[in-house]
């Protein structure tokens, strides 16, 4: 991974936004920046220091995995361990400006950490800069999420054999995991979504005990972690034989997604690619069932920038990695999603792991 140009990135950034160090509290954050995957940690970023704050638990791990920063192992919580060594170095005047990840600095962790520098550093929130280079991917990140995505579209195999009426859900997220894991897969992205019949529109039904009904749409939305990266994917299969509601249902928004696909480019907003999907909703009465955005990043989390949804000015960039996961969800009926992972390329667009999404009736 290419570590060192992205502290370079990230300072011109911090140069930018006139702040002289950044600490780094988000986890993903400080994998992205030095490959540090422990749950406790916290990296001062500035001109003359790289720093990664962990604890006796993360020794060993962190000399394995950190490249490009220095490892301090500490007693106290790392962000603590950050400000009192910034404490002890800095000297009087508050001219240091530290900016802190305010979505992962609690009220409570920001006062500990203001008291401990009174008036030698001024504290200021930052703008999610490590979050704005994350959304671009380069080639080893996309190569890692690829094979996520491949991995992860293998599971749909084994739903398929699994959903049988009488099946509870769980029964056939259980199977996808353990495949998954024996596959070489860290973890599930999410918790496995299986949710069949009625519990269909439920937008982020987990599988449940409840079992599958002789009839009716099953969603099935599910995804891996790999060397970090995560891979998210969604198809809606019918048990029975489908109704023409459910069949037309299953048609909108299909050509919804296709929509939404072919709307993807380098320079295009992303409002205009959730506004594709919503389109072809309207035009079939759908689009007040549709409930949610029509897709978001992802990477080292399941879900980053950018969003795709009607209020989103970002313009997309090749390197960017997003899903495009239109749906319809008539409460206490019926539900349909599909969902894949799409590649911005500089001309167009490419989808990982294409498939054939005609519906798919299990008798
Ligand atoms: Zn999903
Ligand atoms: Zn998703």
């Amino acid at each position: 991974m290419d570590y060192s140009g992205r502290l370079r990135r990230l300072l011109a950034s911090l140069a930018e936004h006139r702040l002289d160090l950044l600490l780094v509290t988000h986890l993903p954050n400080i994998r992205y920046l030095c490959g540090f995957s422990g749950s406790a940690g916290a990296l001062l970023i500035g001109e003359r220091v790289a720093t990664l704050f962990t604890d006796g638990r993360y020794r060993t791990q962190a000399q394995e995995e950190v490249t490009g920063a220095k490892i301090v192992i500490g007693r106290k919580a790392p962000f603590l361990a950050a400000g009192e060594r910034l404490a002890g170095s800095a000297g009087g005047g508050g001219k240091i400006v530290l900016g802190f990840e305010a979505e992962s600095m609690s009220v409570s962790m920001q006062a500990r950490l203001a008291a401990l520098l009174r008036s030698r550093v001024k504290l200021r929130p930052a703008p999610p800069l490590v979050e704005r280079l994350r959304m671009v991917k380069d080639a080893e990140e996309i190569r890692l999420i690829r094979r996520a995505v491949e991995m992860g579209a293998g599971l749909f195999a084994i739903a398929l054999k699994k959903i049988r009426p009488g099946t509870k859900e769980v029964e056939v997220a259980a199977a996808m995991e353990y495949q998954a894991r024996r596959a070489g897969a860290e973890g599930m992205s999410f918790p496995t979504i299986i949710a069949a019949g009625k519990r269909s529109a439920v937008v982020h039904g987990h599988a449940s005990s409840a079992a599958i009904p002789a009839r009716g749409f099953v969603v099935c939305d599910f995804g891996v972690i790999l060397a970090g990266y995560c891979s998210d994917r969604t198809r809606t299969v019918h048990v029975g034989r489908p109704s023409s509601q459910a069949r037309q249902m299953y048609g909108s928004v299909l050509e919804a997604q296709q929509a939404a696909i072919a709307a993807v480019g380098p320079g295009v907003n992303a409002a205009d690619v959730d506004f594709a999907a919503r389109k072809i909703l309207r035009k079939n009465n759908l689009a007040r069932y549709f409930t949610h955005s029509t897709g978001h990043g992802l990477g080292l989390e399941i879900h980053e920038a950018p969003r795709l949804a009607a209020a989103q000015r970002q313009e997309l960039e090749p390197g960017m990695v997003v899903t495009i996961e239109p749906g319809a969800y008539i409460p206490g009926r019926l539900g349909v999603r599909i969902e894949d992972v799409v590649v911005v390329t500089p001309s167009g667009r490419e989808v990982l792991t294409p498939t054939d999404k005609e519906l798919i009736v299990v008798e």
